[in-house]
């Protein structure tokens, strides 16, 4: 699966699943572009193990949930690569209360970095790759945009709607040679769960048929796979990754 050649962007790189999934791609080849928003050294750091491989690394900051942002990240991308040929829109938070107590903007935040966000950095990297009639996009949803969860109805309301724009962007430009996909990771041990108590991990992990807390590394494996040409024939699906969790 060599994507020697091809130029990934992979927005929230610097931690934890975009971190694991900039390493797969840059072991696959590819050059890697890593988007952070506020922890520069992580994503330097990212970088110099990237770079190491013998691919080319660049750690660009850029707020996903702001378009002005996401421009400005194009332009800096285009002084150093010809574009963008697989998007990885990773980057995403939590802000986790019961409904009744949720203000507007723990709502407005999570709207703005999952799902904007996603908005503004797919339009930003299209045009090229409709020129070029190649592109993968894999998007970032969850187990919870399906199952949904109480406490997370901002969030599961965010990546539920990533599986609709995944859906509808795979109709419009499969007839472009562009593939997009989801991918629906379950409890992956990040430093987004690692704020979860030790009843709730409990809980969480007694719903796990196979009986372990998912990897970073499980979720990268399938985003150098969909980004594969061995995944030409794949496109609009929201693939889970999650143990067994949803099912
Ligand atoms: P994480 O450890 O909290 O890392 C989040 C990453 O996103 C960081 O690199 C962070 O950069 C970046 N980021 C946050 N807000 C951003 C913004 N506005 N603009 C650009 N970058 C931003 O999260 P994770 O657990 O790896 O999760 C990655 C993705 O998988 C998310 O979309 C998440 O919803 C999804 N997911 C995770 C799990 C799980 O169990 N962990 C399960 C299902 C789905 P800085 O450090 O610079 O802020």
């Amino acid at each position: 699966m060599s994507l020697s050649g091809k130029t990934a962007l992979v927005t929230g790189g610097s931690r934890g699943i975009g971190k694991a999934i900039s390493k797969a791609l840059a072991q696959a080849g590819a050059n890697i572009i890593i988007n952070y928003t506020s922890n520069k050294e992580a994503a330097d750091k990212v970088v110099e193990e990237i770079e190491e491989l013998g691919v080319k690394g660049l750690a660009v900051k850029a707020n996903v949930a702001d378009s002005n942002d996401v421009k400005g990240m194009m332009e800096e991308i285009e002084g150093h690569f010809d574009g963008v040929d697989i998007l990885v829109n990773n980057a995403g938070i939590t802000r986790d209360n019961l409904f009744m107590r949720m203000k507007d903007e723990e709502w407005q935040q999570v709207m703005d970095v999952n799902l904007n966000g996603i908005f503004f950095c797919t339009k930003a990297v299209i045009r090229r790759m409709m020129k070029q009639k190649y592109g993968k996009i894999i998007n970032m949803s969850s187990v919870v945009g399906v199952m949904g969860n109480a406490g997370q109805a901002n969030y599961c309301a965010s990546k539920a709607g990533v599986i609709g724009l995944t859906k509808s962007l795979a109709k419009e430009l499969a007839v472009k040679g562009i593939n997009v996909n989801a991918i629906a990771p379950g409890f992956i041990d990040t430093d987004m769960t690692s704020v979860l108590t030790d009843n709730i991990k409990e809980e969480l992990l007694s719903h796990i048929p196979l009986k372990r807390y998912g990897k970073p590394e499980d979720i990268a494996n399938l985003v150098v796979f969909l980004s594969s040409e061995n995944a030409n024939y794949i496109t609009g699906q929201v693939i889970h990754v999650d143990g067994g969790m949803a099912m």
